[in-house]
């Protein structure tokens, strides 16, 4: 009998018979897909275990269709992790293992290593030969290539050439002068190995590639904290040198590859042949063809974001995890909601392998971890190049004038760097031009329709738009209700840029933020002005703060630290902080020393206060003991049952019901709410959670498994959309 997980609702396994098949079982275990009847449909499903028994009577037990594999889609380690997943997250094996697997192998794709071509057509070859086309120089760059190798190469082989030839492959396709075929892979290319070496290592960077290396072929947790700039990378390129090295696989997990395309090329160049590098923007194809790569051992370095952590990878041997306190590990939205930073520590356990985690500022669960003995913490305190760490001064914006969102000081500072041959970073966590669009007259605020929330000003675009649902609309002229002048109130990037551009004319300004890189898909182009010197002032949202490096930079100016001072969630501090910093570690990467104003109506805080004292570290002792006192996690386990529904007594009702049938809690165990969202209508849908705090994680969990099915049964569940999130990350 077999026990096989099915991608459905029901958290359960399926047992089926042995297949009526001339080969018949005999090839049959854990990992293998199978097509099973289920219901009137027929699903593809993974055989988990083989039991003896079943709890169907024998009459009832359908026989496998068909055996889809050889080997196993995943080794004994990731199904455990899968399963663990399951567990931990109370969600079904076959839903997690929708998540773990590309798409095309839940469709019952083969597992054999085909090779993806690109070949020049007959056309292509003319077009090329005329010269065309003229105008698309990545185009053409590729067409060239291609005709150089005889007119046919592999993915890989491109791959290795351009990070970015794929937009170019796609556009020759559509042209009909590239096809684009899978063959059958037939010489095994050399695997992923060593081209270049790095640089002579700084001891404390010798000392942390030791320590995880005399880890090896054990479980142990690392934390690598040092800022930006202080040698992380380097250490992770070494222990996978070490990896591979020692005939082990490399798994690497980053945040967000599109925002951080520095680091695979940094890979690239370190490690020649194959890397499996998987991400959300790759097709169906790509997926499988890099999880093909990664599965068969051919790719000895797997890089990826959140959902890597579930990827197939042969002869693990370390796990790193960069940039670990960013918060796109955390999968928050969907039915699986998990982190993957966590599912990476629980991995290596299982796989028994070291796991590194890296951060400048790291978050407080794992700095907890190193406090209580259970990670290793080893920093980097200098930086490569003796440069400094930033100066950071407050400006009060109390006491200080201030013009379209500008103060005197900070005006006058960036000034000064200019003249002195600096560049500037202009950091305001708000994208478009303005937040708000007010008349002046009846006092009139454009809103969403859908959300309590109101539409923000793209006004190069003359759009309003909803950064929360996406609504778009054209931006009016006169004010709907009583026609007078309407008037754009308050800053975003947009208006920022603008007005530095009237202040400081001249001087060439480029703007980083997702509407420049929606937009023009330019991120490069960005990055290119201002590693080149070309741009002088860069002016951005979060995404300034990922991965890119501008030595140059000698001034950061934060033009509002103060939202997130004052939210009601407990992780609203750390996150400020984490963001400050990061963006202060942007200032004086190069020789030159640099300079952090900060911009804030409350200089006193104590958040601001610690950073200026002590940096990260200060203000993580002080939270770490904030959360201790107030008994929040790290120092407690929280779950949060959310649910939206179309009107609000759906989701509030909903979530009250599950209240009531959860009956007394027990001991230690605390049930809070339910209470709306902080934005309670969302998209058109409001949005209430229920809390559930734990002193303890197994009375949670115990808890968990007996509440579930109860909810599940509930009438009330029919009418709403819910999802229960261990370990939130946000408490809206
Ligand atoms: P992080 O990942 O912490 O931001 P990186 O590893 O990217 O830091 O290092 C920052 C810069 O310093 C990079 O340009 C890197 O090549 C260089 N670097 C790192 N380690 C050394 C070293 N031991 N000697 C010389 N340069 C180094
Ligand atoms: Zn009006
Ligand atoms: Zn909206």
């Amino acid at each position: 009998m077999f026990r096989v997980a099915v991608d459905t609702p029901l958290r359960r396994l399926f047992d089926y018979l042995p297949p009526d098949l001339p080969q018949g079982a005999a090839k049959l275990r854990p990992g293998i897909r199978v097509r099973v009847p289920f219901g009137r449909r027929r699903l593809v499903g993974v055989v988990i275990s083989v039991a003896d028994t079943s709890d169907l009577p024998p009459e009832r037990l359908r026989p496998i269709l068909e055996v889809l594999d050889e080997a196993p889609v995943l080794e004994a380690s990731t199904l455990e992790l899968v399963q663990w997943a399951a567990e931990y997250y109370h969600h079904p094996v076959g839903q997690v293992l929708a998540t773990a697997l590309p798409k095309l192998l839940r469709l019952g794709a083969g597992l054999e290593a085909t090779e993806e071509r690109w070949t020049v057509s007959a056309s292509g070859t003319e077009a090329a030969a005329a010269g065309a086309p003229k105008r698309a120089p990545k185009q053409r760059a590729l067409l060239e290539l291609l005709l150089s190798r005889g007119g046919a190469a592999a993915s890989e082989v491109l791959s290795e050439h351009s990070e970015s030839w794929r937009e170019a492959a796609r556009a020759l396709e559509k042209r009909g002068w590239l096809e684009r075929s899978d063959v059958a892979r037939v010489q095994v290319p050399e695997p992923s190995r060593v081209r270049a070496g790095g640089p002579m290592l700084l001891p404390e960077q010798g000392d942390a590639v030791e320590r995880v290396a005399a880890a090896s072929g054990a479980f142990a947790a690392f934390l690598l904290q040092g800022v930006t700039g202080s040698g992380k990378t380097e250490v992770y390129l070494r222990l996978t040198e070490e990896t591979l090295v020692r005939g082990r696989t490399a798994l690497v997990l980053v945040p967000e590859i599109g925002l951080t395309p520095q680091l695979v090329g940094r890979f690239r160049e370190r490690f020649a042949g194959p890397i499996a590098v998987l991400h959300s923007a790759l097709t169906d194809s790509e997926r499988l063809a890099a999880w093909r790569a990664a599965w068969s051992g051919h790719a000895r370095i797997v890089l990826g974001t959140r959902s890597a952590v579930f990827a197939p990878v042969a002869d693990l041997g370390l796990i790193v995890v960069d940039e670990e306190h960013d918060a796109s590990f955390k999968q928050h939205e969907g039915s699986l909601r998990y982190s993957a930073r966590d599912l990476a520590v629980v991995r290596a356990r299982l796989a028994n392998v070291p796991v590194l985690l890296g951060s400048a500022t790291p978050s407080l669960e794992p700095l907890n971890n190193v406090a209580a003995g259970r990670y290793t913490r080893m920093r980097l305190l200098r930086r490569p190049g003796e440069s400094k760490p930033p100066l950071l001064k407050l400006i009060d914006l109390r006491t200080n004038a201030i013009e379209a969102g500008i103060s005197t000081p900070a005006a006058l500072a960036i000034e000064r760097h200019l003249a002195a041959d600096g560049q500037v970073l202009v950091f305001l966590n708000r994208r478009g031009y303005a937040p708000t669009l007010l008349c002046t007259a009846c006092g009139w605020i454009a809103p969403c329709r859908e959300c309590d929330a109101r539409l923000t000003v793209h006004l190069a675009a003359g759009r309003l738009r909803c950064h929360h649902c996406g609504a778009d609309a054209p931006l009016p002229a006169r004010c709907p209700q009583c026609g007078f002048a309407v008037k754009p109130v308050g800053q975003g990037t947009e208006r920022i840029e603008a007005t530095l551009g009237e202040r400081f004319p001249g001087v060439p300004i480029v703007r980083l933020d997702r509407d420049v890189v929606r937009r023009r898909g330019d991120l490069d182009s960005v990055v290119r002005r201002m590693s080149s010197g070309e741009a002088r002032i860069l002016v951005g949202t979060q995404m300034v703060t990922k991965g890119h490096d501008f030595p140059n930079v000698t001034l950061v100016v934060v033009l509002n630290a103060d939202q997130g001072l004052f939210s009601t969630d407990f992780r609203a501090p750390e996150r400020l902080a984490q963001t400050i910093v990061q963006v202060a570690g942007r200032a004086g990467r190069g020789a030159k020393e640099g300079e952090v104003l900060i911009q804030t109506e409350f200089p006193q805080h104590p958040l601001l206060q610690s950073l200026l004292a002590g940096s990260y570290d200060g203000f993580a002792e002080a939270a770490l003991a904030e959360r201790l006192q107030a008994s929040w996690p790290p120092f407690s386990r929280l779950a949060a049952l959310r649910a939206s529904g179309k009107t609000r007594d759906a989701a509030l009702g909903f979530l009250a019901e599950a209240r009531a049938v959860a009956g007394a809690p027990p001991r230690g165990l605390r049930l809070l709410g339910p209470v709306p969202a902080a934005m309670a209508k969302r998209a058109g849908r409001y949005h209430a959670q229920l809390l559930i705090e734990s002193q303890e994680r197994p009375p949670l969990h115990h808890f968990l498994d007996g509440w579930l099915p109860r909810i599940e049964a509930q009438k009330s569940a029919q009418r709403v959309r819910w999802a229960l999130d261990v370990d939130p990350l946000e408490l809206f």
